[in-house]
Order: structure tokens, then sequence, then C-alpha cells
């Protein structure tokens, strides 16, 4: 038995102990040993068994038990209510399109559910009782930080396209590198993720460009970016994106923000939609790509501004950009760029602080005021407009009175 003792949460422990007792074999498996044995507290346990789905359903008939995915061997077994999944061991049957396996089958070795597995840091099981079963060297792997396929890497991504993306989302979270075969294997079939459905695609995207090592798997990968994202085929930034990703704060719109930054907002907001990104993350990467081809200057009037464009927020997330670029940029004036946006964030706490009005609808009069002295149809909201600039001018103040005048003086 192996020295590694992985300490379980005690509903996985019960779990694991009840099915020995009715003679299967069980284990936790996969990511939650990855962890474990990393020293991180594993997010989540899967349970690996020998037990067939009806055989798991029967040892925990006093329990609840859902059938989440019943059809490939999964069961959910509720401790107390918390959900354990249980899945019977198995092995994929033959890909048939690169993703989808045309069916699963049982089998009662653990070597065969362990080698269906996508990476070898991925594929280790343990239990109490027999400890840890790594066949394919994993926690030697997680010693070197790699990451590399449990055996043929051109095989295992013709069989799923989509583990091209999960190995460099794995080494971009992990900060772990990739083994020299898988490399190579990653390079020459990119083009079989073409063939995988874009929300996966975008899903894995998200966690790879939030990783802590995004900016040197994108360094080395951006072939792999431009097959899935083709408009970045003219990117000539590589080196400013790896560089300034790091330093961007760990959030999905602003990080692809960086990605894409090159595009302009139209083509940006293009290349979203086609992963089928969410609305919220479309809208608000490629809003602040459309803001960064703008300079910016250190004045209070230009934080006002960025907070009217953007709404204070984003106008927050421009500067984290700005900032993670210029860190990137060190050949142009960087320290002269970096202390304006010290003081660019400084103008814009203070105007959030003091209540600015950076929006019509904060303005002292409203459109039915402007109405009343003589305009009409779009008039009206471009006047609101115009005032709104004169009031983070500091031309004017947001009062009523001086408002009033200022119209009636566009008005003769
Ligand atoms: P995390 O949950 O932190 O993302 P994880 O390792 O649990 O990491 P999951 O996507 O939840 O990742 O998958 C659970 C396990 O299932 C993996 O550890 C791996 O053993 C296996 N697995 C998942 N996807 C694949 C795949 N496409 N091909 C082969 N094995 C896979
Ligand atoms: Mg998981």
């Amino acid at each position: 038995m192996s020295e590694f003792a992985m300490m379980l949460p005690a509903n996985i422990a019960l779990v694991i102990e009840r099915l020995n007792t009715e003679g299967y074999k069980a284990y936790a498996v996969g990511g939650c040993v990855r962890d474990a044995m990393r020293g991180v507290s594993p997010h989540d346990y899967d349970i690996t068994t020998s037990a067939l789905p009806q055989q798991v359903k029967a040892v925990f008939s006093d329990r609840q038990v859902i059938e989440t995915g019943i059809s490939h061997g999964t069961v959910t077994v509720l401790m107390d209510g918390a959900p354990v999944e249980i899945t019977t061991f198995r092995v994929d049957g033959e890909y048939l399109d690169n993703r989808h396996p045309a069916g699963v089958q049982f089998t009662a070795r653990i070597e065969d559910d362990l080698s269906r597995r996508d990476f070898t840091v991925n594929a280790m099981a343990y239990s109490p009782t027999e400890g840890l079963v790594d066949l394919f060297g994993g926690a030697e792997h997680l010693r070197q930080r790699v990451i590399a396929c449990v055996g043929d890497a051109d095989t295992r991504f013709n069989e799923d396209g989509l583990r091209i993306l999960r190995a460099l989302r794995f080494a971009a979270v992990l900060d772990f590198s990739i083994a020299e075969d898988t490399a190579h294997a990653i390079h020459r079939n990119r083009s079989l993720l073409k063939g995988i459905s874009r929300e996966r695609i975008h899903a894995e995207l998200c966690r790879l460009l939030c990783g802590c090592a995004a900016g040197a798997v994108v360094r080395q990968y951006s072939d792999v970016l431009c097959t899935i994202i083709p408009a970045l085929e003219d990117c000539t930034r590589w080196e400013i994106i790896a560089d300034a990703l790091p330093h961007a704060p760990a959030d999905a719109p602003l990080r692809y923000a960086l990605l894409l930054h090159q595009l302009g907002e139209d083509n940006a907001k293009e290349a979203l939609r086609s992963l089928r990104a969410d609305n919220r993350t479309c809208a608000q990467a490629s809003r602040l790509v459309g803001a960064l081809y703008d300079d910016f200057i250190p004045t209070r009037t230009f934080a006002r501004t960025l907070a009217r464009r953007l709404g204070y927020d984003d106008a927050h997330s421009l500067l984290a950009l700005h900032r993670a670029l210029s860190l990137a940029d060190t050949s142009a004036d960087f320290r002269d760029r970096l202390s304006a946006l010290d003081a660019l964030e400084g103008y814009l706490e203070e105007s959030e602080r003091a209540g600015d009005c950076v929006t019509v609808a904060a303005l002292a009069v409203d459109g039915r005021d402007i109405a009343a002295l003589g305009l009409s149809g779009k008039d009206i909201g471009n006047t609101l407009e115009r005032l709104l600039t004169l009031v983070i001018e500091d031309r004017v103040a947001n009062e009523r009175e001086a408002l009033l005048s200022i119209v009636k003086s566009f008005v003769q």
C-alpha cells in the first residue's frame, strides 16, 4: 500500500465502506485524488465502484437515490442531504464523432476505468483499504507538475477532441507544463476542436484564461486558440497578451477582453457570439475591447466620462486591463502610463464616493423640463446628453435652475 493517506469526508468514507461491506470495490477517483495529493482541498468527490447502478441503488435502498445519469452508470445518493455521485467502473465504447462514445460498457476492473480517463494526474483512485491506485505514473507527474495523456496522445485526442483544450486548461489552472509527446499531439491534432461543441469550448476556455498560468499557455498554444477563434489568425500581439494575462483580474469577460483586444469591439463580439458565450460576457468583454482602443488621460473629467460610458464597475475593470497591458508592454512609456492610471483610479474612486452625476437620469432636470421649453423628439435626448457633458466637465452645476437657463440659451 502506498504511503499516501487521503483524508476523506465522513460521507464519502461511509459510502465506500458500505459498498465494500456488500462485496463491491469502491474508490474516490479523479480530480479529488489529484487535488488532495497537491495539498488542495477537493471541491467535490467522485466515487467509482464495481457495483452496477442497480446494485448501488440496492445498497443504498435506505437512502434517497437520484438516477442522475444512469445510462452512463452514475447515480447520486443523498447522504444527510449531501449528494454523492457514484459511477460504475466503465470503459467507453468506440468514439464515433471525436466526442461521444457510441456506448458505455461496465467493467469489474478499476484498471479499465482508469485507462479511459484523460490525463495521468486525473487517473488515480484511492480507497482507505487499498490506498492509492496509480497505474500511469500520475503521482510522479504531479510531483513534476506535468500534464500527460493516459496512453497514446494522438489516439486519446482523436477519441475526444475536447481533451486538447482540457489539457491546456489544467496546465493553465494548475500551472503545470505539458509532456512533450502530449504537447506535440495537441499541436498536430488541434483541428479536431472544430468538431467540438462551442459551448463546451467556451466553458473550458473561460477556465483556461482565468488560470494563474494562462499567459504561458497562450504563448505556447496560440495556434490552438486560432483554431477555436479564427479571427485571431491575424493577431500580432501574442507576447503582449501572454504577458498581460496574469496581471489582469481572473474574471472571464476581462480576460477574454485581453485575448480579443486587437480585434476591435465588433469582431470581439462576433467571436464571443460564435462561442455561444452568454450575453453578459459578450457585452461586457466587447465593450471593454472597444474602450481599450481609446487612450486615457489622468483627469477628473476623464474619470467621469469613463463612468458615463461604462458604469463604475466596468470603468474600474477597464483601468485594470490598461494596467495589465502597460505592465506587459515595457517598451513604451509604461511608467508614465502606470502613474497616470494610478491617478485616474483615484479620480474614479473619488467620483464614485462623491456620487457624481454621470448619467442623464441623475441630472437635476428631465425630459419634461426640456419639452416645456419648446423642444421635442430627438432634441430632448440630445439636449440632456449635452447637459450631462457640461456637468461632467464642471462647466455647470447639476442644479435645476442653472441647467434650465443653459437650455434656454440653446433654444434662443
Ligand atoms: P475539476 O472538477 O477541478 O475541473 P476534475 O478532474 O474533477 O477537475 P472533471 O471535468 O470534473 O474534472 O472530470 C472528472 C474526471 O473525469 C476527470 O478527473 C477525469 O478522470 C475524467 N474525465 C473528465 N472528462 C474527461 C474526458 N473528456 N476524457 C477522459 N476523461 C475525462
Ligand atoms: Mg470535477
